[in-house]
């Protein structure tokens, strides 16, 4: 058995909202680990790393990466792998679809905004998994809400239970030091420098700072909630921390406690029941393509999380959909951009597999002769929709073999209309329209005309029959890939007034249809 073997597994993601500080956590995270091994960068606006890259022309002339990257570091004996979620307009249903990938989310809050758009949706896909949900509420150097507000906030929005794992001492300004409750030490705070561990003693505190500290931590022992490492592991309690991403300050103290309660690799639901991390079978499924780093080449790197077992450089695996064997040999890298080949790797970890084309999202790979499938991942709600047609009529050949790849990839959802049939995408993100056109002129040589339409909400029909006098153009009726029934609102007010009308129609948005 390797070290790295033997290694206990932490595979987690970060959900928030842009500019909250999730690269500067992740870059301070990742400074306090050895062994740091990345993908691409952090966020290539920051260090340019993403021009020596040969990623799709698309991310050159963003700065961006379009999809979501592994880092990996080791602390304290853990190694930890981070997905990185793309934000902001590269916001895709990719950043979804990592979260299926992960054991544990970092939720992290802009302390003088509170919970934001974004960091809701992810966390609604967090939430429906059932994973723990660690808080980082960050930017303390500024005045920002009330601590217990913020508190308040998280129990009230998110529904889920609090515990404060430290507690800050001022704020802003007058931004004294965090309070660890498990060993009532201080990290005090001095702007510019390190900084230091000491007793509550130690840590210079004035009266006032004394005694607002241990009311805040009377209250918090009398009528706050109780710790419980259960519920962390449910998902129903989020342990929280504050400090400044920026300053450096309680990053250490929250890795140290992550490490304790961010969760081992599961088991998952597969065809044949729970498969076990540890069960000797090497399976594992793809979460996500990432298409043309090299567009010299027609290659692609699919993402493969372990579920099982130990992957070995040239394996023969079994790809489950189709029954097809294939050889792990070649080009089976880590990380997109440095294109490090990795021999062996195990349950929890993330791996890049060179791809000619045989993969789909949602796709099971495994070894042996006992063929199971990993359950299929959700289909995310999109939000914006638009009908789309090749602009030579005459390519026509092309478009719907491009189409039908892409979609079937899983870069952007189709859905047809009843009679005329015509086209409609939908995708989570403007990024996945981008993509779409980029790869349909690239690869299959296709101008496409979008025309982008009025609706924003998905909603399949699970119970009762809707009819065409039911719908018009603010509720388009379609059909998905599936041939499921599918309503397109323009609007929350077009849906409420819908399931006013015809309450014994029962709607879903999707994700908690499976
Ligand atoms: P992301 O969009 O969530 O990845 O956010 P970034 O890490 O890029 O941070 C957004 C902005 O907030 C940047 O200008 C950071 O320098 C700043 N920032 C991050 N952490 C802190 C912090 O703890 N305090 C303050 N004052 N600013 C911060």
């Amino acid at each position: 058995m390797s070290k790295q073997e033997t290694l206990p597994r932490k595979t987690f993601a970060i959900i928030s909202h842009p500019d909250a500080g999730k690269t500067t956590l992740t870059e301070k995270v990742l400074l306090l680990g050895g062994g740091i091994r990345k993908a691409g960068t952090v966020k290539g606006k920051k260090s340019g790393v993403y021009a020596t890259s040969d990623w799709m022309e698309i991310e050159k002339q963003r700065g961006i990466s379009v999809t979501s990257s592994v880092m990996q570091l080791e602390y304290e004996g853990v190694q930890i792998n981070i997905l990185d979620t793309p934000g902001h307009q590269d916001f895709s249903e990719d950043t979804y679809r990592t979260l299926t990938a992960v054991d544990t989310a970092v939720m992290v809050i802009d302390g003088t905004k509170g919970i934001e758009a974004q960091t809701l949706k992810l966390f609604k896909v967090c939430k429906m998994r059932g994973i723990p949900i660690l808080t980082f509420i960050n930017k303390l150097d500024r005045e920002g809400k009330e601590p217990l507000d913020l508190l308040a906030e998280i129990e009230e929005v998110l529904e889920m239970e609090t515990y404060a794992m430290n507690w800050p001492i001022g704020m802003g300004k007058t931004l004294k030091g965090i309070y660890n409750r498990s060993d009532q030490s201080v990290e005090v705070f001095i702007e510019g420098q390190e900084h230091q561990v000491v007793s509550l003693e130690e840590a210079g505190l004035r009266d006032y700072e004394t005694e607002k500290l241990d009311e805040d931590i009377m209250l918090l022992d009398e009528a706050g909630n109780t710790f419980s490492m259960e519920k962390v592991r449910d998902g129903k309690m989020t342990p929280v921390f504050f400090g400044s991403a920026l300053s450096n300050f309680g990053v250490q103290g929250f890795l140290e406690q992550f490490v304790q309660l961010a969760a081992p690799p599961q088991p998952r639901q597969s065809s044949k029941g729970e498969v076990q991390p540890n069960a000797p079978q090497f399976s594992g499924f793809i979460f996500k393509i990432q298409a043309n780093m090299n567009p010299k080449h027609r290659d692609r790197i699919a993402f493969l999380r372990i579920c099982s077992g130990a992957f070995e450089r040239g394996m023969d695996v079994t790809l489950a959909r189709t029954g097809k064997r294939i050889k792990l040999a070649q080009s089976h890298q880590f990380f997109a951009s440095e294109r490090e080949t990795v021999d062996t790797a195990y349950a929890g970890d993330i791996i890049g597999i060179y791809d000619s084309g045989n993969y789909q999202v949602g796709d099971t790979l495994l070894t042996g002769n006992d063929v199971f499938q990993y359950e299929e991942l959700p289909q995310f709600p999109p939000e914006r929709f638009a009908k789309v047609i090749a602009k030579n009529a005459l390519k026509h050949k092309h478009f719907h073999k491009g189409l039908h790849q892409l979609v079937q990839e899983g870069t952007i959802q189709l859905y047809r209309t009843p009679y005329f049939d015509d086209y409609i995408l939908g995708a989570v993100g403007e990024l996945q329209y981008q993509v779409f056109e980029y790869r349909m002129k690239n690869e299959y040589n296709v101008d496409i005309e979008l025309t982008y339409l009025p609706h924003s909400l998905a909603r399949w029909v699970v119970e009762g029959e809707v009819t065409d006098r039911m719908t018009d153009s603010r509720k388009l009726l379609v059909k998905d890939l599936h041939e499921r029934t599918v309503i397109l609102f323009e609007n929350d007010f077009t849906y409420n007034w819908f399931k006013d009308k015809y309450p014994e129609v029962k709607l879903s948005s999707g994700w908690d249809m499976l």
